[in-house]
């Protein structure tokens, strides 16, 4: 057993649960607006865009700013300089609040912005832990997927195109302010999508229960989170009303549970198929499902009876004939991430992923 050197857990201040939980949202934000008005940054997954649905109605006034966030990359640090470079320009340097509606690209667009526009510079200098000097921007989140947990951990995942550096700004000030957690919202994500992201925080979960970086509050979170994945999805439709709101809860718990541990192989090869392949992460993490007998063998076996209950399409072949230099790319990609591989495989975790080894597991996805 190693000490995560995680030591002391900061949480999520305020959530708020169940159908209608949006409606929090207006006078929330009014109390904030006080004494003399006050505006506000929304920043909304495009795809809402053009498709404001009833149960999305943002309680907006004409000063504030909303701004579709894309989900077709993940975020870059660039695009968090450039959207903090176009709020300064439009007098936007400190709102009252900032509220990510979307997944964990969004999400993780409010958090960083949020920080930047309060502690300056750029998005890179905070890439890392506990680089941030002061809280951001008051941020509410309200996700319409669930899995990552980004809603709950302090964490905000963005690339550095420069570097080709995945890392976060690891830091309590990453930690939003209020959650609002609404079911209705994730009726309308593509079945595939909803089982990839759900997956998330079953995987992150399996991940830490099998690792030798332990916390007592975390293992008992990441029980509970797999046990809510299990009901979600061996049983009946995992998008029923009912499920929907049990994978949020999974989602928010096993976003609290990795903020005090760490994850295992999974993340890392998922992390290169990213950086090299430019596959998204949660699509990426199921792939590498493929491979992972071996090391996972009850989640393993688990997760591909979740699939075919669910009848989810998972792609296949991905890295199963590239080149030299690319599956050099993806070694080196994923044996950089050594907190993971330590976790997963011990110190030593370099003499159990040779280059052939782990050729040989991207050749099986
Ligand atoms: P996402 O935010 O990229 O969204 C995935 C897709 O679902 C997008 O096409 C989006 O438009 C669509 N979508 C979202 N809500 C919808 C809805 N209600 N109806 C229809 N479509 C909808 O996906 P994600 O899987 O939630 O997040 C992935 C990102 O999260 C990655 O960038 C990853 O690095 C990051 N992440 C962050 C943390 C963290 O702790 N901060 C943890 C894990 C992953
Ligand atoms: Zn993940």
């Amino acid at each position: 057993m190693l000490a995560t050197g995680i030591r002391s857990v900061r949480n999520v201040g305020k959530f708020v649960i169940g159908l209608n939980a949006m409606s929090e949202l207006g006078p929330l934000l009014d109390r904030r607006r006080l004494p003399d008005g006050g505006r506000v940054v929304f920043f909304v997954d495009q795809w809402f865009k053009g498709r404001r649905t009833a149960t999305l109605e943002l309680p907006s006034v004409q000063s504030d700013f909303i701004f579709y966030v894309r989900t077709d990359m993940e975020p870059t640090t660039d695009y968090i300089d450039s959207i903090c470079e176009d709020l300064i320009k439009v007098g936007l340097d400190s709102p009252v609040a900032i509220v990510g509606v979307g997944g964990g690209t969004t999400m993780d667009v409010a958090k960083a912005v949020s920080n930047l526009l309060t502690n300056g510079g750029a998005a890179a200098d905070y890439q890392g832990w506990d680089l941030l000097r002061r809280p951001g921007i008051f941020k509410v989140a309200i996700p319409t997927i669930s899995g990552t947990g980004a809603e709950a951990t302090r964490t905000c995942v963005m690339t550095n195109p420069q570097t080709g550096l995945k890392l976060g700004m690891n830091s309590d000030f990453s930690v939003f302010d209020v959650i609002l957690m609404d079911p209705s919202l994730t009726a309308t994500v593509p079945r595939n999508q909803y089982f990839y992201t759900g997956m998330d925080a079953y995987i992150h979960c399996m991940e830490s229960l099998a690792g030798r970086y332990r916390n007592a509050v975390g293992d008992a979170l990441s029980r509970e989170t797999l046990n809510i994945c299990r009901d979600v999805f061996l049983t009946g439709d995992m998008m029923d009303l009912i499920n929907r709101e049990k994978l949020m809860v999974a989602s928010y718990l096993g976003g609290c549970a990795i903020a005090t541990s760490y994850v295992g192989l999974v993340h890392p090869l998922s992390a290169a198929l990213s950086v090299v392949l430019g596959l998204h992460h949660c699509v990426s993490n199921c792939i590498v499902m493929r491979a992972m007998e071996p090391y996972y063998p009850e989640g393993y076996d688990e997760f591909w009876k979740m699939v075919e209950h669910q009848s989810i399409s998972i792609p296949v072949g991905v890295a199963s004939s590239l080149t030299d230099s690319e599956y050099q790319r993806l070694y080196e990609a994923t044996t950089m991430h050594a907190k993971p591989l330590t976790n997963a495989l011990g110190e030593d975790f370099l003499t159990h992923l040779s280059f052939h080894r782990v050729r040989e597991l991207f050749k099986q996805m």
